[in-house]
């Protein structure tokens, strides 16, 4: 039974690129006759506002969105929104320090800040983490709890994580040369991106992720992650990101091409979905 979902991140506003990915998660949904879960991803305290995760789930009404779980309806895997599943990422946190795959780090602010929300452009990845700042293997600590401390996961230097991706095709990342140790929880209680949304996918049955083609690589860090805690992954589907005049992403403060501006200038959601704007 097919159960895909749609993620979004309350920093601002919905734009273009939002919606195209949406709809498109909310269509494979449909056409597999599955179930559609919308999850509010708001762990980055300092950022996220009520006032954008209302807006967003409105938006996306508007633009003929149909979810069949989320925070607005409720369903079988409730709570929808991350800040009030932080339980359920301390058990998860526990089992990856219990089979000896995180050690507490208390190496690079800047890193720690940024592992909050997905890596959507460079500036926000992480650079690898020089594998001499590890700790030695089985050194690991025997904490019950994350403590005041940062916890990365330890990357297996060298494998090539390969996936094969519905849209994209054929895909290879190697860990300790693409991608290093990567943070799965801060000292200020919070999990990371990565630890949060496989924790949630998985609790959550989803069988296809579909998602913008910049967390590609999150993908093989989140690999690794489904193989430490044993569980089996679901399948990906990244889509091409919408790009503005000048070639660059849009990001979410893409001037002019928010959902409510384009709905404001009289576009209607068929446009915006299908890119006559
Ligand atoms: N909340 C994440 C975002 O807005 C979702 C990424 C994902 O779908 O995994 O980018």
């Amino acid at each position: 039974m097919y159960r895909g979902r749609i993620a979004p991140t309350p920093t601002g506003l919905l734009h273009l690129g939002h919606a195209r990915t949406f709809a498109l998660a909310a269509q494979r949904a449909q056409q597999a006759n599955g179930t559609l879960i919308y999850r509010t991803e708001d762990l980055d305290d300092a950022r996220c506002r009520p006032v954008f995760a209302e807006a967003a789930i409105e938006d996306l009404q508007w633009l003929g969105l149909q979810w069949q779980e989320g925070p607005d309806i409720g369903g079988p895997h409730a709570p929808y929104v991350q800040s009030q599943r932080l339980t359920w990422f301390r058990e998860v946190w526990l089992k990856l320090r219990q089979s000896g795959h995180i050690y507490p780090c208390e190496k690079s602010r800047k890193d720690v800040a940024r592992a909050l929300t997905a890596p959507h452009a460079e500036e926000d990845a992480e650079p690898i983490f020089p594998p001499a700042l590890r700790p030695a293997p089985g050194t690991g600590s025997d904490a019950m709890a994350p403590g005041n401390n940062n916890w990365r996961f330890r990357v297996p230097d060298g494998e090539v994580i390969r996936f094969d991706d519905a849209i994209q095709g054929p895909q290879s990342f190697q860990a300790g040369q693409d991608f290093g140790d990567f943070l799965v929880w801060r000292k200020d209680g919070f999990p990371s991106y990565e630890l949060a949304v496989v924790a949630d996918d998985h609790e959550m049955k989803i069988t296809e992720v579909v998602r913008g083609a910049d967390l590609l690589i999150s993908t093989a860090r989140q690999l690794l992650l489904y193989r430490a805690l044993g569980w089996s992954p679901p399948a990906w589907a990244h889509v091409a990101l919408v790009l503005d005049q000048t070639g660059q992403r849009l990001s979410k403060r893409a001037e002019g091409l928010s959902i409510r501006d384009l709905r404001a200038k009289g576009k209607t959601p068929m446009e915006i979905i299908q890119g006559s704007v």
